[in-house]
C-alpha cells in the first residue's frame, strides 16, 4: 500500500548500503534478500479466495498471487488462465507437501473450512513457508498451540486473517480505548451475523466446524477484545435456534456476556439467522460506534462528540496481505499473530462450554 512505500525504498537502500551502514532487520529464512513480493499460494479457491483474496493479490504492492492448491482439476484450469499461474505452482492436496521445493512460493494461505486449517497450516510450516490463516484460526486451543509450534519449530511467521485489526477506522476504535480519549471504557455492545440462507453447506456441519461462532461470532470476541485493550475473566452464554431442522448440529446465534478484569461488561451476539453489525462502546466520558464495523468496505462510525470515523481504503484484504507481507520482508513481528488466534479461541471454548452448561465459565 502507498503509506508503506517510504518505509520499503528505506529498507531497499539499507539493503543497498551493506550489513555495517544500519542495523538491519532480520530477513526471513525463507524470504530471498532483496525479494520484492512475496509469493503467496492460496489454499481452497471457494467464495473467500475467488472473489475477495485473488482480485485483493492483483492490488498489493508487497505481495503476488504465485500459486494455488485445489482438489478441483476445472478450477486449477481456470485460475491457470486468469491468474497465469505456472503449471509446477498448481497443487491438489495429495502434492501439496511438495510445495517445500518451490521457490516462487513463500507464503501458503490457508481458506479452507474452519476444521481443516490446522492440518494445512503444519503441513505448510513444516514445507518452511511463511502461514497465513483464515479466522477461526482452528477449532481447538490444542490445535492453535500446535500451530504455532510447527510454524515455531520451522521458524516460519503464522498470521491469522483478522482483517479489521489491518482497518484504519477499527485502528482509530483500538487508539481511543488505548488512549482512554473517552475516558475508562465502561461497556461495549458488538453483534456480526447475516442471514444464512444456505442449507447443505460445511457453515452447518459441526464436524468442519460450522455455526456463527465460529464464523462470525469471532468478529464480536474480536471486538470486545481489542476495544477493551483486556482478556475476559469469564462468560455466560446462551445458543439459540429459530430453524432447528437446518441448525441441528451447530449454533444457529449465540450470546454471549463477557467479564473483563477492569469490570467492563461485553455484550456479543452472532447469527446465522438475522442479519447485524454493529460496535458500540460507552466510556466514562462519552461513547463512540461503528456500523457496520466488519464488512468488506464502507466501515464508519460516529463518536459522542460529533467526529466521523470515514477513513477509507481500497481493500481491506489487499491492506492486511501487504500488512503482514512487509512485516515478514522486514523481519517485524505480525499485527495478528498466531497468538491472537489462539486467544481467541480459548473463549471460543468457554462460550461452548457455558451455553452447553448454562453456567458462568471462568476463563
Ligand atoms: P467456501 O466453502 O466457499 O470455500 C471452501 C473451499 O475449500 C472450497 O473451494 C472447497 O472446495 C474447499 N475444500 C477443500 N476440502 C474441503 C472439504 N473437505 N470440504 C469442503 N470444502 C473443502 O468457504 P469460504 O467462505 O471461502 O471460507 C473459507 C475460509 O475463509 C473459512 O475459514 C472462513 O471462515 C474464511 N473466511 C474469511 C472471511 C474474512 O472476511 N476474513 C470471509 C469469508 C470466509
Amino acid at each position: 500500500m502507498k503509506e508503506h512505500a517510504p518505509a520499503r525504498r528505506k529498507f531497499i537502500k539499507q539493503l543497498a548500503l551493506g550489513a555495517g551502514a544500519l542495523a538491519l532487520p532480520r530477513l526471513s529464512a525463507v524470504c530471498r534478500p532483496g525479494k520484492e513480493r512475496l509469493g503467496v499460494a492460496l489454499v481452497g479457491l471457494g467464495y473467500y479466495s475467488t472473489h475477495l483474496l485473488a482480485p485483493a493479490l492483483q492490488r498489493t504492492q508487497y505481495c503476488s498471487l504465485a500459486g494455488i492448491v485445489t482438489g478441483t482439476p476445472t478450477k486449477a484450469e481456470l485460475w491457470k488462465r486468469q491468474y497465469a499461474i505456472p503449471d509446477q505452482n498448481i497443487y491438489d492436496y495429495s502434492s501439496f507437501d511438495r510445495i517445500a521445493n518451490n521457490a516462487d512460493i513463500d507464503v501458503v494461505y490457508i481458506v479452507l473450512p474452519n476444521s481443516l486449517h490446522a492440518e494445512y497450516a503444519i503441513r505448510a510450516a513444516n514445507a518452511g513457508k511463511h502461514v497465513w490463516c483464515e479466522k477461526p484460526m482452528a477449532l481447538t486451543v490444542k490445535d492453535c498451540e500446535a500451530m504455532i509450534k510447527a510454524c515455531r519449530d520451522n521458524k516460519v511467521s503464522l498470521a491469522i486473517g483478522y482483517r479489521m485489526q489491518h482497518e484504519p477506522n477499527t485502528q482509530t476504535v483500538i487508539r481511543y480505548g488505548k488512549e482512554r480519549t473517552y475516558g475508562q471504557v465502561k461497556s461495549i455492545s458488538a453483534a456480526a451475523g447475516f442471514y444464512e440462507s444456505r442449507t447443505g453447506h460445511w457453515r452447518q456441519q459441526k464436524a468442519m466446524g460450522g455455526g456463527a461462532m465460529h464464523d462470525m461470532g469471532v468478529y464480536s470476541l474480536q471486538a470486545a477484545r481489542y476495544c477493551s485493550g483486556e482478556e475476559p475473566m469469564a462468560v455466560t452464554a446462551q445458543h439459540l435456534t429459530t430453524r432447528p431442522e437446518i441448525y441441528r448440529e451447530v449454533d444457529e446465534t449465540t450470546t454471549f456476556e463477557l467479564e473483563f478484569p477492569s469490570a467492563i461488561l461485553a455484550h456479543c451476539k452472532t447469527s446465522f439467522g438475522m442479519t447485524m453489525n454493529s460496535l458500540r462502546v460507552n466510556c466514562e466520558k462519552g461513547w463512540y460506534q461503528l456500523e457496520p464495523f466488519q464488512t468488506y468496505s464502507g466501515i464508519q462510525g460516529i463518536t459522542s462528540d460529533g467526529r466521523p470515523l470515514n477513513a477509507t481504503i481500497d481493500s481491506q484484504q489487499a491492506k492486511q496481505m501487504d500488512d503482514d507481507a512487509l512485516a515478514i520482508l522486514e523481519g517485524r513481528p505480525l499485527l495478528v499473530p498466531g497468538e491472537e488466534g489462539l486467544r481467541d479461541i480459548r473463549v471460543v471454548e468457554a462460550v461452548f462450554e457455558s451455553a452447553r452448561t448454562g453456567r458462568r465459565v471462568v476463563i
